[in-house]
């Protein structure tokens, strides 16, 4: 450089003279806009932590990169030995038959969730047999609770909280968003698990959003408690996490691409006026 000493400190006064704020644009964000009620932080606060990165599936409906991967076509390995496995063929999952079986046999996650995302893809069978709840009964049973309906819901009358997209026994979907028996159909559903007090009352009860085919069909329905048939549903206090269940309702039902993303307390909601959850 042919600058004199001098013209070599003016320049690096300069420097600095930029260089200061761009250091304070580091942390983009406010430091005296006004608190937010029920929070630590302030509107457009520059020091709150910016959300984690969860890198999404290059597919659309694949797993995330921090899913708990359930189902992805080749084993088992994540659900409970039963007395008799169902089935996989092709990538696809399906209810095995009742004559080789020998029973009931529902399908249970080895791990224990609470609140969680979940997403599979389920398919009816075809053609389709028998009618209302003997066609294409399935379900997803969370905490082995609480089930979100699946049926075979094409053109297959039956009561409406015990249709596909049910909260069942208690909530009929908002519309009938199925499609025909033989095609691939999507869920995907927030679970909320209840809340219960110490000495057992229920404090909080379980919620569900559910989309069905990418339609809503539950939006942050409250749920009545433990799903029973022909009776009024009611909470009996349990543990934050149990496993997930699929309904074995003696009809070949399949499933592929099953995934859930346990949620972190702060997915839960945050009401108005009470400062915290
Ligand atoms: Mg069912």
């Amino acid at each position: 450089m042919r600058g004199t000493g001098t013209k070599s400190r003016l320049m690096a006064a300069v420097v600095v003279a930029v260089a200061a704020p761009v250091a304070a644009q580091e942390k983009p964000g406010f430091r005296d806009t006004p608190m937010l009620p029920g929070s630590q932080w302030r509107v457009h606060d520059a020091d709150r932590p910016a959300p984690g990165v969860v890198a999404p599936a290059a597919i659309p409906g694949g797993p995330p990169a921090d899913a708990v991967v359930l189902f992805d076509g080749r084993s088992l390995d994540a659900w409970k030995p039963d007395r008799s496995a169902w089935p996989i063929e092709n990538g696809v999952l399906t209810v095995p038959s009742r004559a080789t079986s020998g029973g009931e046999n529902n399908l249970v996650s080895k791990r224990s969730f609470g609140d969680l995302q979940l997403h599979l893809e389920f398919r009816s069978p075809t053609p389709p047999t028998k009618s209302s709840q003997d066609r294409g009964n399935s379900g997803i049973w969370f905490m082995q609770r609480y089930e979100v309906q699946i049926l075979d819901g094409s053109q297959n009358p039956t009561y409406a909280d015990g249709t596909v997209g049910a909260v069942y026994g208690w909530k009929p979907p908002l519309v009938n968003a199925a499609r025909r028996p033989g095609e691939w159909q999507t869920y995907d559903i927030i679970f909320e698990r209840p809340r219960f007090a110490a000495d057992g009352a229920l404090r909080r009860p379980a919620y569900v959003t559910a989309l069905l085919n990418g339609v809503l069909v539950q939006n942050h329905q409250a749920m009545l408690g433990t799903t029973i048939w022909r009776k009024v549903a009611r909470y009996t206090a349990h543990g934050d996490a149990a496993p997930i269940q699929l309904q074995d309702h003696d009809s070949p039902v399949s499933f592929r691409n099953i995934w859930v993303r346990p949620l972190p307390a702060a997915a839960i909601a945050q009401d108005l006026g009470r400062g915290g959850r």
